[in-house]
Formats: C-alpha cells, sequence, structure tokens
C-alpha cells in the first residue's frame, strides 16, 4: 500500500483534510504542492479527518498538528490500538494468540518476533483531540461507522454533493483486509459484511472515494461486489471443512498452493502467511457465527467440522 488519497473538503465555513497519509517526505511534498494548487495553506485547514489509526492514513496527521496545531478525529474504536501504539497497550498479544488458536504455532512465534522489529514503531503517533461518535457530524460531514477492517473505522460521507470517503473500509482495486488491529474484534467478518450490507442500502448514488485505488461512481454496487466476495470465501470453506470433515485453518492453507509461482504454503514470505491464515480463520469463524460449522478446541489449536 503505497500511495494513500488524501482529501480536502469545503463544507460550509470549513476547510477539512481527510487521512493525510503517513509521514515521509514524499508524502509531504505532494500534499504540500497540492494544497498549492488549491490556494491554501495549511493555516486554512481547520480538521483532520482520519477513517482509522493504520500509520498510512494516521502518522502524517501527527506530524500536522505537531506543526500548526490542527485538530485530529477518529472514529472512538480506535482508541485501544492508538493507545497500544504508545505503548499502552497489549501490543500484537491478541494477533499471535489468534495463529495459535487456528493452528498455527509457529508462525505466532516468528510473527511475535517480527512485530517487535516492525518499522512501524518508529513514525509518529498519538491519541485524537476528538474521538468520533457514530452518527456524528463533524465538520460539516457525516461519520458513518463501518466496522470491519478496523474496529473503529469511520466512513465520511458528504450528502451534497454525494460523495462517501470511505478508507480502506471500500477500495476499488482490492478486497480490503478484515480485522487489521492489534485487538480484533471476535468475529470482525461479521462486522465487515454488516458495514458493507449498511453501505449498500444507505450509499446507493453516492461517489465511491477510496483510501487507495480510484473513485467510482457508485459505493453501493461496489459493497455488492465486496459482500459477494467475502460470501464465496465463506462457500469455498465450508466446503473445505465438509471435504476434509475435520480440520484446522492451518491444515486448509497448506493443503493449498499459494502466490502465482504455486508455492507451498511454508515457502511463502511471513506477512503473506500470517494474512492467509487470519483470512481463513475468520471467514471459518463467521461459520461457526451462522451455526454452520462447529469450533472445537484442541491442543493443536481449533478444530473445524461439520455443525
Ligand atoms: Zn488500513
Amino acid at each position: 500500500m503505497g500511495a494513500v488519497n488524501c482529501y480536502v473538503v469545503r463544507t460550509g465555513r470549513d476547510v477539512v483534510l481527510i487521512d493525510p497519509g503517513w509521514s515521509s517526505e514524499v508524502a509531504r511534498t505532494a500534499l504540500d504542492r497540492h494544497l498549492v494548487n488549491l490556494g491554501l495553506t495549511y493555516r486554512a485547514i481547520d480538521l483532520i479527518l482520519v477513517t482509522h489509526h493504520h500509520y498510512d492514513h494516521f502518522s502524517q496527521a501527527v506530524d500536522l498538528r505537531a506543526q500548526f496545531d490542527i485538530p485530529i478525529a477518529v472514529g472512538h474504536g480506535e482508541q485501544h490500538s492508538l493507545r497500544a501504539s504508545l505503548g499502552e497497550g497489549s501490543g500484537y498479544h491478541a494477533q499471535n494468540e489468534r495463529l495459535r488458536r487456528w493452528g498455527a504455532v509457529d508462525l505466532a512465534e516468528e510473527a511475535a518476533a517480527y512485530r517487535s522489529t516492525e518499522r512501524e514503531g518508529s513514525l509518529p503517533t498519538g491519541l485524537a483531540d476528538r474521538w468520533i461518535e457514530e452518527g456524528a457530524i463533524i465538520g460539516g460531514i457525516r461519520a458513518l461507522a463501518s466496522p470491519g477492517h478496523t474496529r473503529g473505522h469511520i466512513t465520511f460521507v458528504l450528502d451534497e454533493p454525494r460523495v462517501a470517503f470511505t478508507g480502506d473500509h471500500l477500495l476499488t482495486h482490492i478486497v480490503s483486509g478484515t480485522g487489521i488491529e492489534r485487538v480484533p474484534a471476535e468475529f470482525p467478518v461479521r462486522e465487515q459484511l454488516a458495514s458493507l450490507r449498511r453501505t449498500a442500502r444507505d450509499l446507493e448514488g453516492y461517489a465511491l472515494a477510496p483510501a487507495h485505488g480510484w473513485v467510482e461512481p457508485d459505493v453501493a454496487d461496489r459493497s455488492v461486489e465486496v459482500i459477494a466476495h467475502h460470501e464465496r470465501r465463506i462457500a469455498e470453506l465450508r466446503e473445505a471443512v465438509h471435504a476434509a470433515g475435520s480440520c484446522t485453518a492451518l491444515q486448509i492453507a497448506e493443503s493449498r498452493t499459494w502466490t502465482r509461482r504455486s508455492l507451498r504454503f511454508a515457502e511463502v514470505g511471513l506477512l503473506r502467511r500470517v494474512a492467509a491464515i487470519s483470512e481463513i480463520g475468520m471467514h471459518l469463524d463467521e461459520l461457526v457465527a451462522r451455526g454452520e460449522l462447529a469450533r472445537i478446541s484442541s491442543a493443536r489449536g481449533f478444530v473445524y467440522r461439520a455443525a
């Protein structure tokens, strides 16, 4: 995820910056240049809205606040992640514990060692000046809670003209990941699907302005496509468990080949393996939440079988 789309919105008397990207010279130079093109200076900006706490969206906001005293607003549900990023929380223990529960014990060890040296630790972080609640109007923009990608993710909605700034809730070129945070919800796919159904229902005819990729004409159309993607994954995994009789998430991952080079699971890079196990595990757990699979604790993690 290199580039992040930053949006400048003028609403009545307020000038608002949405998702100013990550703290880097390249991103800052690009933002400086575009503000000049718009005839604006940083002093004209009243507020920074950030869709979620990920550092490629949030860290430059921290720099701008330090330099120009512009307040930052983030969804209320991002508090635990931002506090954890300041060392006030549990680090990635919960994520590593989930990998263990999905049968990937060795991977959890490897991830624990990696995460203690990750790049994120060197980027500026902090807390919000305002924690946004669902339905709030802030800087003239409506906040629509869209948990799933992270628990506190907010989609910012402008009603005139009709535009939704969807952050990473809804992207145009890829399906965004689910539960990417230190302490995810118990059933994050459930939350993601509920958010997608909501944007499909409530934002028909709203332009889709995502944080990565391009702008598209309709949030609802893309929401329906992404819901279908998740439902296909859920159906495939239901089939895989039925075919195996019983299995762990790790066993499903190991039964497949990965990447265009058809690598064995163990040959794939660490972050890709973590993402793959998490994606499989979260979708299996969604089947458990729906009562379609049973999940039994064992020494090698959760074993899934037909309910
Ligand atoms: Zn993100």
